[in-house]
C-alpha cells in the first residue's frame, strides 16, 4: 500500500473511537518489528523518528528503508518526525522523504507556539505533508510536574494554526513511571468538546490501559509508544547475550529473537487500540 500522511488515517480512527499506534524506531530491527506487527493486525501504522536522529549521519538511509518497508506492505504507513524542534528540521524532514512532521512548541508561550506552528503548517502543507502540534507540555518523565492542557487554549491553537493533529497534555509523561500517573479523562473530554481534529497521546508507554482506552474514546486517534516496545527489544537482546556467555554470534542472529519479541509486544498494543 502507499505511504500516507496523518490526514488519511487519523480522522477515520477518531470517528471509530480507535487509535493508530505511532512507534519510535531507530534501526532496521525496531522498524521491522512494528511493520510486521501492524501487518499481522491489519491496522495502519505510524513509523516515527525522534528529532535527535535527524542529526544522525545516515538518517537518509534509515528513512529510505522505512519508506521501502511502508511501500511494500499491505497497510497504510506514515513516516513521521516526532517532536520536531525547529522549522529547519521540518525542511530537512521534507527533503528526507517523511510524509508527516511534528513541530513541538509546547515549551514556548501560547502566542509564540501559535506563531511558529503556523509557519510549520505552511511549510509542511505546501510540501504535501501533515503536521502535528502540541499545546500544554507532556514532560520527559514523571519526576517533572504534570501539567494539563487548557481546553480553551487547545481550541484556539487548533483554529489559529491549522494543524492536522494536536498533542494534548492529560497527565501522562514520557518513559516509565515511578508512580501511577494522574491521567485526567475529564480534561480529555473537555478538549474533545472543543477540538474536532484528531488528538495525540504522548507518553503512552506504561500508562494504565483503562486510562489509555478512555482517552482514545475521547478522540485521541494517535498514541505514541517508544519506551515500552523498545524495552522489550533491549531485554531480549540482553537475554540472548547472557545465553551466549561471551561467545560469538552473528549480529542478525542476536537481533532476530529481539525483533520477534518487540513485534509481539507491539501487536498486542495495536490490537488493544484498534478495538
Ligand atoms: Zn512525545
Amino acid at each position: 500500500m502507499s505511504l500516507v500522511t496523518l490526514r488519511e488515517i487519523l480522522p477515520a480512527a477518531r470517528t471509530e473511537g480507535k487509535a493508530v499506534c505511532a512507534f519510535n524506531f531507530a534501526d532496521s530491527g525496531t522498524a521491522e518489528a512494528v511493520i510486521d506487527a501492524a501487518v499481522a493486525e491489519n491496522r495502519p501504522l505510524i513509523l516515527q523518528v525522534y528529532q535527535r536522529l535527524i542529526g544522525y549521519p545516515h538518517i537518509d538511509a534509515l528513512i529510505a528503508m522505512a519508506r521501502k518497508l511502508g511501500e511494500s506492505s499491505p497497510i497504510p504507513v506514515a513516516i513521521h518526525l516526532d517532536h520536531g524542534a525547529s522549522l529547519d528540521q521540518i525542511r530537512k524532514a521534507i527533503d528526507l522523504g517523511f510524509t508527516s512532521v511534528m513541530l513541538d512548541g509546547s515549551t514556548l508561550s501560547l502566542k509564540e507556539n501559535i506563531e511558529i506552528t503556523r509557519q510549520g503548517v505552511e511549510i509542511a502543507h505546501r510540501a504535501g505533508l501533515s503536521i502535528e502540534g502540541e499545546i500544554g507540555h507532556v514532560p520527559a518523565n514523571d519526576r517533572q510536574p504534570t501539567p494539563y492542557s487548557d481546553p480553551a487554549e487547545a481550541e484556539l491553537f487548533a483554529r489559529e494554526t491549522g494543524v492536522d493533529a494536536l498533542a494534548v497534555a492529560v497527565g501522562t509523561a514520557h518513559g516509565f513511571y515511578t508512580e501511577t500517573p494522574k491521567v485526567s479523562v475529564e480534561i480529555a473530554e473537555a478538549v474533545s468538546q472543543r477540538v474536532k481534529i484528531p488528538m495525540v497521546l504522548h507518553g503512552g508507554s506504561d500508562t494504565p490501559r483503562d486510562k489509555v482506552r478512555a482517552i482514545v474514546r475521547c478522540g485521541f486517534a494517535k498514541v505514541n509508544i517508544a519506551t515500552e516496545f523498545q524495552y522489550a527489544y533491549q531485554q531480549e537482546i540482553k537475554r540472548t547475550l547472557n545465553e551466549m556467555d561471551a561467545k560469538f554470534k552473528p549480529v542478525d542472529l542476536i537481533l532476530k529473537p529481539a525483533i520477534a519479541k518487540a513485534s509481539a509486544h507491539a501487536a498486542e498494543i495495536i490490537r488493544f487500540l484498534g478495538e
